[in-house]
């Protein structure tokens, strides 16, 4: 059974007060949890003021970008030994804005990936066909390279999670369809089927993100391939991001 993920990712939202912040209004306001996980991930600078806050409750805590070195001479970087040196247990690894604005490749993701794992973290790698890739018809082709790539030299598939995020979703207030979300998610899960096998893709959760919000969660949810959320600006606050976490 896979225990769907709700993540929040943050953004560059947030000084160090306001992600404690929101942090204890979600601790406040979080039910009943055991059959589903909750992340946050706030920017780099306010994890470590999280940590013990977090420590012990039903939040997880995670980075939103990790790089592929654990020390060295690489101005501004963040490495996944300092991640979990303070708590993370998740990176997001190739979100379309790293992508789009910092000039990430699949290469590149595929380093930060593999980092990640082998560092123990559990890696969220975010997949996903902008507008033109999608009005051409290449969203499967799309989602099959960064699958593919972002995957090399990559044995196993436990610390695994996938995003499908359609870029032209993303911070826009469109949604896909629950029904083509669900279809580009067992899309996806039967590519892990290939590469791996069809137990190992069973096992691993594909999220679903892309201006996921209350009002259109419950359907999102209700998908049998669609196994938590990533969710980027209706995360900001605890009211929404509360009632999206409680999805029937
Ligand atoms: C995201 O940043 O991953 C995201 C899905 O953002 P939003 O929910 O704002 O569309």
């Amino acid at each position: 059974m896979r225990i769907p993920l709700i993540a929040g990712n943050w953004k560059m939202h947030k000084t160090v007060a306001e992600a404690i912040a929101l942090v204890e209004a979600l601790l406040r306001g979080l039910g009943e949890t055991s059959d589903r996980e909750v992340l946050v991930c706030p920017p780099f600078t306010a994890l470590h003021a999280l940590e013990p806050i977090l420590r012990g409750r039903p939040i997880a805590l995670g980075a939103q970008d990790v790089f592929y070195e654990a020390q060295g001479a690489y101005t501004g970087a963040i490495s996944p030994l300092m991640l979990r040196d303070v708590g993370c247990t998740y990176a997001i690894v190739g979100h379309s804005e790293r992508r789009a604005i910092f000039g990430e490749d699949d290469a590149l993701t595929n380093r930060k990936l593999r980092a990640a794992l082998s560092h123990g973290l559990r890696a969220i790698l975010c997949v996903g066909e902008t507008l033109a890739e999608r009005d051409a018809g290449e969203t499967e082709m799309v989602l099959r390279r960064q699958v593919r790539w972002a995957l090399e030299g990559v044995q196993d598939v436990g610390g695994l999670v996938i995003a499908y995020e359609p870029v032209w979703a993303i911070g826009t207030g469109d949604t896909a369809t629950p029904e083509d979300a669900q279809a580009m998610h067992a899309t996806i899960r039967q590519m892990l089927s290939e590469l791996y096998s069809v137990e190992a893709a069973a096992q691993v959760r594909i999220q679903y993100g892309g201006s996921v919000k209350p009002d259109n969660v419950d359907e999102l949810m209700a998908q049998p391939d669609i196994d938590g959320a990533l969710v980027g600006g209706a995360s900001l606050t605890a009211e929404s991001f509360l009632r999206i976490v409680g999805f029937r």
